[in-house]
């Protein structure tokens, strides 16, 4: 497609649709951006602010599986379903278990991989263009465990990022003190990433970008899309509740809110959500230099510019579903115990939808169907590490340009 005059428009103003913005501007399309809330109000808004760079497992892994019905069985741990919600979830569920074989597994880990590579450096771009630097920190991260058995089980993973490059290096429970003065001393191992990255403020990270785009001529609507057509001619035309809209492409990047509309163009995928929370704590009365994962307890506590965030846990409730704020007191209750002077007065509390498919993997690329209809959302827990790839990747694409990424393992037909 050439630029000149052609017309995109991408639906979803979240981190990813933000990003497939800026990149497809940068090579000359006139492009607008719709999103019935504005910039970062869905799932970008609340999250960690890890830019995880180091994260090549996928979360379907035969250790995973095994630990689900221990789960599902204590309402305090890391993963919940709601149970009216289950029959609507087993067929992702039974996806998700076909995808933790082994070979299912290598195949999602390499494809996690690939996309990392290029993850940071994208990034890098994009902030540079916008100068927002400071709004993302090099200094990386470091997960820590009470339990030895938890640090030993984790090796697996450990050794897969080796595998692929990523720098791993693991900390004795003095290094980790070192780093951390406000630990409990319940704290027995560490594991730093030192090439990862983190944002002190995901909300602002987009309006930022998004104020960028804006800035370079970029069009931002205020609309809720109701559906989409593609006539015969080639054109898209988007139903919006402010009325009709026509456009020569469109990038779906609705998040969680997806399906709807790419089974409307052909391509239903086995999208769903796992809901995660967050408590935002203004004056924790402690110094956290760096973010730290809690791995027994599978949460995070970020420094942010605004306070110290507590975030994770997976609920299985649909979209609809209202929050469920327990959820996010239980992160209280725990980080209060491993980070013992702790102040949490005048915490707020946040829930969000991450849109999850079964293999851990985004839908990345061009409609199987129609030649000016791509498609960039599922990132699961790591939207926010992924979005400036993926804006660079559906740049590719739309130009013709062959990328360096093979886009074959995230095509959208690929569950049917
Ligand atoms: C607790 C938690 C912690 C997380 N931590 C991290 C982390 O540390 N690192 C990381 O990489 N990822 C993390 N994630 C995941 C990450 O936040 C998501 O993967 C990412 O935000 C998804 O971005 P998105 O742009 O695809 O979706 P969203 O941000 O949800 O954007 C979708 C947009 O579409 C709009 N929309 C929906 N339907 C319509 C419609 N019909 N019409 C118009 N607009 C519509 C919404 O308003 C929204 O703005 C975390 C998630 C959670 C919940």
């Amino acid at each position: 497609m050439k630029p000149g005059h052609h017309h995109i428009t991408v639906l979803g103003a979240g981190i990813v649709g933000v990003a497939c913005a800026l990149f497809l501007q940068r090579d000359g399309y006139r492009v607008t951006l719709i999103d019935r809330l504005g910039p970062g109000e869905g799932c970008s808004r609340g999250n960690a602010g890890i830019l995880a760079a180091e994260h090549v497992m996928p979360l379907a892994t035969p250790r995973n599986i095994r630990k689900v019905p221990g789960m599902l069985l204590d309402p305090h741990a890391p993963l919940h379903i709601r149970w009216r919600y289950l029959p609507r979830l087993l067929p992702w569920l039974w996806r998700f278990w076909l995808c933790a074989r082994p070979h299912a597994v290598a195949a999602s880990s390499q494809a996690l991989a690939a996309l990392q590579g290029g993850a940071l450096t994208a990034y890098g771009t994009l902030l540079e263009q916008a100068r927002a630097h400071q709004l993302v920190r090099t200094d990386g991260w470091l997960c820590v465990y009470e339990s030895e058995k938890e640090f030993v089980a984790d090796r697996i993973e450990r050794e897969l990022q080796r595998h692929y490059g990523i720098r791993v290096e693991e900390l004795t429970v003095d290094e980790v003190r070192e780093r951390l003065p406000a630990i409990s001393r319940s704290i027995q191992r560490g594991v730093l990433y030192p090439d990862s990255a983190y944002t002190i403020n995901p909300h602002r990270l987009v309006q930022v970008l998004a104020e960028d785009f804006q800035r370079h001529g970029g069009i931002m609507q205020r609309a809720a899309v109701n559906n989409i057509d593609v006539t015969p001619g080639q054109r898209v035309r988007i139903l919006t509740d402010a009325g009709a809209h026509e456009t020569d492409s469109v990038v779906l990047a609705l998040g969680a809110w997806s399906g709807r509309l790419s089974a409307r163009l052909g391509s239903p995928v086995p999208l769903d959500t796992e809901r995660g929370y967050h408590v935002m704590l203004p004056r924790p009365g402690i110094d956290i230099s760096l973010p730290v994962m809690f791995g027994d307890h599978k949460f995070i506590a970020t420094p942010m510019e605004h306070g110290l965030r507590l975030a994770g846990t997976v609920e299985f409730a649909g979209l609809d579903a209202p929050p469920n704020y327990e959820r996010a007191r239980i992160l209280i209750t725990r980080a209060r115990r491993l980070l013992p002077r702790l102040q949490v007065q005048g915490h707020s509390e946040w829930m969000g939808c991450r849109p999850s498919l079964p293999d851990s993997l985004p839908v990345i690329g061009r409609s199987p169907h129609y030649r000016n209809v791509y498609f960039a959302f599922g990132h699961q827990h790591l939207g926010l590490t992924l979005a400036a790839v993926t804006g660079r990747l559906i740049a590719d694409q739309v130009a013709g340009r062959t990328s360096d990424i093979d886009l074959t393992p995230y095509r959208i037909d690929r569950f049917s």
